[in-house]
């Protein structure tokens, strides 16, 4: 398990590996090849920044077995799949700012794929080669400007409404990780990737033969139940196992 971390200790974005307390930045590319470099730094020394830079997110709708039984649906025969703008991503600690006429943002913890390489119509028996590895995300909604049978754009695209951190967790299976959110300390959503009902091969697969996936560009692959509304001044914290917690604030 290798976490990879994309930091600034002062002279500009760089990436580096994390263990326990140290970040050592590395030469190379976390996509291709690198090296452990010379400079190594004490977390706390450094700011962490969103993990990788996406050209695109694709973001999976409903995702999870216990949100359609508790609708009362019926199992999707597709995923439902909607973009978000590169421009929407913030990292760890980064401010979430709730956009003027919104009295009802919510969050949603999911677990965010990172894609290692140019994936265009890929099989789910190829996805997993396709995977650089996984971080926690926060799919922000300003749901005052979603209306039914019209495009989420606008709800879904501010500025700052993608949190993505606090790592890239490589090496680990994302089937079955405990995913946890907490909005100002209570614990609203708790679930395990297990239950989502397209798991990631899929969702690589039947995105890949839509639209080409780049290395970096980032799957959000959807949240389980539970949710809140987001006042400024509120902290909301995704926890997901072997990844960490990715911590932002409302402004
Ligand atoms: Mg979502």
């Amino acid at each position: 398990m290798i976490k990879f971390v994309r930091f600034d200790a002062g002279e500009g974005p760089v990436y580096g590996v994390l263990e326990g307390d140290v970040v050592t930045e590395i030469e190379g590319s976390i996509f291709e090849n690198w090296a452990k470099g010379k400079n190594k730094y004490l977390l706390k020394e450094v700011k962490l920044l969103s993990p990788c830079e996406p050209t695109k997110i694709v973001c999976v709708g409903t995702n999870y077995r216990e949100v359609v039984m508790k609708k009362g649906e019926s199992l999707p025969e597709e995923p439902v799949i909607f973009l978000k703008p590169s421009t929407s991503v913030i990292g760890p600690e980064g401010k979430i700012v709730i956009p003027e006429g919104a009295n009802e943002v919510n969050f949603e913890a999911e677990l965010a794929v990172v894609i290692k390489k140019k994936a265009k119509d890929i099989s789910h028996e190829e996805a997993t080669e396709y995977i650089l590895g996984y971080t926690c995300g926060n799919d922000i909604t300003a749901k005052d400007f979603m209306e039914k049978g019209k495009p989420w754009t606008k709800a879904k695209c501010f500025d700052t409404f993608m949190p993505i951190g606090p790592c890239i967790t490589a090496g680990i299976d994302g089937k079955n990780l405990g995913i946890r959110m907490y909005h100002n300390g209570n614990l609203v959503q708790n679930s395990n990737t297990s239950d989502m009902i397209f798991n990631v091969p899929q969702l690589i697969s039947y995105i890949s033969k839509i639209m080409t996936l780049n290395p970096g560009d980032v799957i959000s692959t959807g949240t389980p139940p539970g949710k809140g509304v987001l006042k400024p001044g509120d902290v909301v914290e995704v926890e997901i196992e072997n990844i960490g917690r990715l911590r932002n604030y409302a402004y």
